[in-house]
């Protein structure tokens, strides 16, 4: 079989940082400075162009330039050149250097080095042939030819100036991007904590659940969702335990009440094959085997109708119907049980007109059988049972009354589990089988209404449950 590497979202998470980090490192430490020079030089160019052009516009325009002038022009320049850190020099074609803001002496000189390379605009890393102390970036710009044949304006900016700019820019992008990847370690390191942490808590608590036994308790307690979803495994994990002790009850329940009718039945058969049954007894000992074989078929139908329903409780055949005549038959097939025990129904509606509502018109009528049913079963003979309809809103509630036994306190939350009776009832019902009200609770549940009781011991009790209203 193919083993399967598992791994970590936190480890994955890791690895997905690292790399990021790694790679966005080695991409700025290979190309990042070169990048930041580039564009620094690319920038120094584009500005030393313009202010050499607006220099030659507004004061190296007019012939020619005088002594006087010359001063003038030599403090605008000494100006410019501090205010771009470059070297500003004018210079004619035959080498007459009438201005350079270098010279320390402030007076004019000669160039005899080679010119050629000044009809290019810009030229990188240019010494003049050495006349400039370091290599620098040259702009020169053509002079109109007023005198000397033309000449240039050149403005040279040391690459020290250039590279010690790129230093600073290359310097705040590494110390911004430290920060981002600090930021990127915290906000990752928040991540495992508050998501992955609490999520290998709850992988690891539900892998340790089984169907037998008690689970162990997922130990997260915030106020989130990962609490909310702790809490809520919490309690799956409590009914999963749960679940080989109920199938295992469910089981004994169902052998015990299957093994007491079935030894009767075999107890009596065999004292009538003995023959040691008198024939005026025959009678009764056939009236009770009747008797015991119809709780067995109770029982089966109980239990498949409770298969039924675990299995496709979804699936109702929803029609509209009135409930009024749903009420009418069950009143009509238990009348006969009822009148026994002098026991009357008493029907109590808002209206004499129908009452549609919205359901399972056959799973409905179950429900009805079985509450009214337990209603004559737990009644005092003599008595009334009321069954009321009432609409409120879009909802139909239908109630069955009786004035019976009543159900004690302590019992009324477990009459809905599977086989349940009170020690109350036992003595009057000998056929019930303790499913009915499961029964009925699943097929309302089903149609998401509710289904509930209220009872007082001696008085009696009152079972109500409601249905959608037909839309009109
Ligand atoms: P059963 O088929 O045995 O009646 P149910 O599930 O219908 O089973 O009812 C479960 C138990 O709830 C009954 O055995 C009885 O103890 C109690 N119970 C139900 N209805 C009533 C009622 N109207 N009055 C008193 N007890 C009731």
């Amino acid at each position: 079989m193919k083993k399967v590497m598992r791994t970590t979202l936190g480890r994955k998470l890791t690895a997905f940082y690292l790399i990021i980090i790694a790679v966005s490192l080695y991409f700025l430490a290979a190309n990042g400075y070169d990048y930041i020079c580039s564009k620094v030089e690319t920038e120094s160019q584009e500005s030393l162009v313009q202010t050499a052009a607006s220099l030659i516009r507004s004061h190296l325009n007019t012939p020619p330039y005088n002594e006087g002038e010359l001063g003038n022009l030599r403090q605008q320049l000494d100006l410019v050149s501090e205010m771009t850190d470059c070297r500003v020099l004018i210079l004619y074609r035959d080498g007459y250097l009438p201005l350079d803001t270098g010279n320390s002496q402030k007076r004019d000189g000669y160039y005899m080095g080679d010119k050629k390379s000044l009809s290019h605009k810009v030229t990188k890393n240019f010494t003049m042939n050495g006349y400039l102390e370091s290599s620098s970036l040259c702009v020169s710009l053509p002079l109109p030819d007023f005198s000397h044949g033309g000449g240039f304006l050149i403005l040279a900016q040391p690459d020290s100036y250039i590279y010690s700019r790129a230093d600073y820019y290359y310097n705040m992008l590494m110390t911004l991007y430290y920060l981002i990847a600090g930021l990127l370690g915290v906000i990752f390191f928040c991540i495992y904590i508050f998501v992955f942490r609490p999520l290998r808590k709850l992988r690891n608590g539900v892998k340790d659940f089984s169907i037998s036994g008690d689970n162990p308790t997922i130990e997260i307690h915030t106020n989130d969702e990962y609490g909310e979803l702790a809490d809520a495994l919490n309690v799956i994990g409590t009914e999963l335990g749960k679940f080989d002790e109920y199938q295992r009850k469910f089981i004994s329940n169902i052998s015990h009440d299957f093994r007491s009718p079935l030894t009767n039945i075999r107890g009596y058969v065999q004292a009538m094959a003995d023959g040691v049954i008198p024939p005026e007894d025959m009678d009764k000992y056939l009236h009770t085997i009747l008797f015991e074989t119809d709780r067995l078929t109770k029982l089966t139908s109980d239990l498949l109708d409770l298969n039924k329903l675990d299995k496709d409780n979804i699936f109702l055949d929803i029609s509209e119907f009135d409930i009024h005549e749903s009420i009418r038959n069950t009143i009509n097939s238990l009348e006969g049980t009822a009148a026994r025990k002098k026991i009357h129904f008493r029907m109590i509606r808002e209206s004499d007109e129908r009452l549609l509502v919205s359901g399972d018109k056959e799973k409905i009528q179950q429900v009805l059988h079985n509450l009214m049913d337990n209603a004559v079963k737990f009644s005092h003979p003599d008595s009334d049972i009321l069954i009321r309809t009432r609409t409120r809103g879009d909802k139909v509630f239908v109630s069955v009354k009786d004035s019976g036994i009543g159900i004690p306190k302590e019992d009324l939350g477990k009459i809905w589990d599977r086989f349940y009776k009170t020690d109350l009832s036992r003595g009057k019902d000998k056929l019930g089988t303790g499913l009915g009200l499961s029964i009925s609770r699943e097929i309302i549940n089903a149609h998401r209404q509710t289904l509930d009781v209220v009872s007082t011991v001696g008085v009696g009790s009152k079972f109500i449950f409601t249905l959608p209203k037909a839309a009109e």
